[in-house]
């Protein structure tokens, strides 16, 4: 039944990207376009206001313009090969659907959505002063047998109130990307069908599919192909942007999934995360957000996270049990070159596949780690359990291969320390590593036959 209900174009995609993928194998991916939308825009869509007393009563479209320029011009600085294209660089109107469309017609390798954050506000109330009110005391009297009422006046000073909206308390960054309800079985057997789509889709794939109507039963097909393909992408870069902005001292709210109502995220052809940059009903937020500081700031820490991404991307091994073989010109990633090695252990080995084992060997505190061989990704943010993760590598002849442990957080406890468990033929390594923030942890293996 599913292969009645698959829309031709999208059997005619997977097929080309079968074919693609035979021609050129599996390269990693290069992030060659990226895509940064200023959320809202235009008198149509103004996004959120300022509305708490003593705003600046600023606009959303125009705290997302001014930050998405700032990191158009950040990106476009760091990165002078990636091709950076806004979806809009004035106060123009764009559909959901438009931003969309700008996106995959570009061609982008990551949609940047920036927006900012709105909550309900509270009325407040408050004195301003008195004012004086007079009341009347009523009593009775008796006069010829009839009840008579008596009114005496007098003066009481009653208190003046104003009413006003109260700021938010609420502040600080949160990332959105989008999450999928749980995978149907039709879907999950389009998606093997159609491959690795993380694998450069090449131009006859592209122009095939787009633009598209999510609205039809093929565009929401296509759409939750999107989302499911590139979630652990977005997860990935959206954990990064949290990262970032936890380093200015700014108050990072995590990643957090949304299943509706992100629908740009969605309709795009590539991983994506939206930055709910701050609360606009928020004093100390709002003034951030308008300051060109905090403006710069946000657009820094994006960059930077995207650097890592990239890096991370780029240099992405094949994963577990892989031929993780590298030349020595490699570049390398950032999340290896920003930290030195201070905890080094050398072993000598026989075999040239290892098998390695990580586990937690102290209190299960939380320890996420990264694992790279020979400056290629093997093992990614990766919790550390009593339980064993286990992966081989392959050594390289006459050179000096490395394994490096890096800290994506320090547990509860720091530092992050992992005992590595290496199986050489019948010969059992146990060693322990310990990384933080300031330092890489590795061992070195000398292959002796
Ligand atoms: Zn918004």
């Amino acid at each position: 039944m599913f292969k009645n209900k698959v829309p031709a174009l999208l059997i005619f995609a997977a097929s080309h990207l079968l074919l693609f993928l035979t021609a050129f194998g599996q390269a990693p991916k290069k992030i060659k376009t990226i895509i940064v939308d200023a959320g809202h825009g235009g008198t149509r869509d103004p996004g959120a206001t300022g509305q708490y007393e003593n705003s600046l009563r600023s606009k959303e479209k125009d705290i997302t313009l001014a930050i998405a320029l700032k990191l158009v011009a950040e990106l476009k600085k760091q990165f002078p090969d990636i091709n950076v294209v806004p979806t809009r660089t004035t106060d123009i109107y764009q559909s959901p659907p438009e931003k969309a469309n700008i996106a995959n017609e570009n061609k982008g390798d990551l949609f940047l959505c920036i927006h900012a954050d709105s909550g309900p506000l509270k009325t407040g109330k408050r004195q301003i002063g008195t004012r004086e009110e007079t009341r009347y005391k009523i009593t009775y009297k008796k006069v010829k047998k009839k009840k008579v009422k008596i009114s005496t006046p007098y003066t009481v000073t009653v208190p003046v109130y104003e009413y006003f909206k109260m700021p938010l308390t609420r502040n600080g960054t949160s990332v959105w990307i989008f999450a999928p309800h749980k995978t149907s079985d039709k879907l999950k057997a389009i998606m093997n069908e159609m491959g690795d789509f993380d694998i450069e889709t090449n131009d006859v794939a592209d122009s095939t599919l787009k633009p598209f109507d999510i609205n039809t039963p093929e565009g929401k097909t296509l759409a939750n192909i999107y989302a499911k393909r590139y979630q652990e992408r977005s997860d990935k870069l959206a954990t990064l942007v949290n990262d970032e902005v936890t380093k200015t001292g700014r108050e990072a709210l995590g990643v957090n999934q949304r299943q509706v109502g992100i629908w740009v995220l969605q309709a795009t052809n590539m991983p994506a995360i939206l930055v709910e940059t701050g609360f606009i009903n928020n004093p100390e937020d709002e003034r951030y957000l308008n300051s060109p500081e905090g403006q710069q700031e946000l657009a820094v820490a994006i960059t930077k996270a995207v650097k890592v991404y990239r890096d991370q991307v780029e240099h992405i091994a094949p994963g577990v049990n892989s031929n993780a073989v590298v030349k020595d010109d490699t570049p390398t990633p950032v999340a290896i070159s920003s930290r030195p090695v201070k905890d080094t252990k050398s072993i000598q080995v026989k075999n040239n596949k290892l098998k390695i084992d990580i586990l937690d060997d102290a209190e299960i505190d939380n320890d996420i780690v990264s694992v790279y061989f020979n400056k290629a990704l093997v093992v990614d943010r990766k919790a550390l359990t009593a339980k064993a993760y286990s992966f081989t590598v392959d050594l390289v002849e006459n050179k000096v291969n490395e394994i490096i442990l890096y800290a994506d957080n320090l547990g509860s406890i720091a530092p992050n320390t992992a005992l590595m468990v290496i199986t050489d033929g019948t010969t059992r390594h146990e060693i322990k590593l310990s990384a933080d923030f300031k330092n890489n942890a590795s061992v070195k293996f000398e292959l002796k036959k």
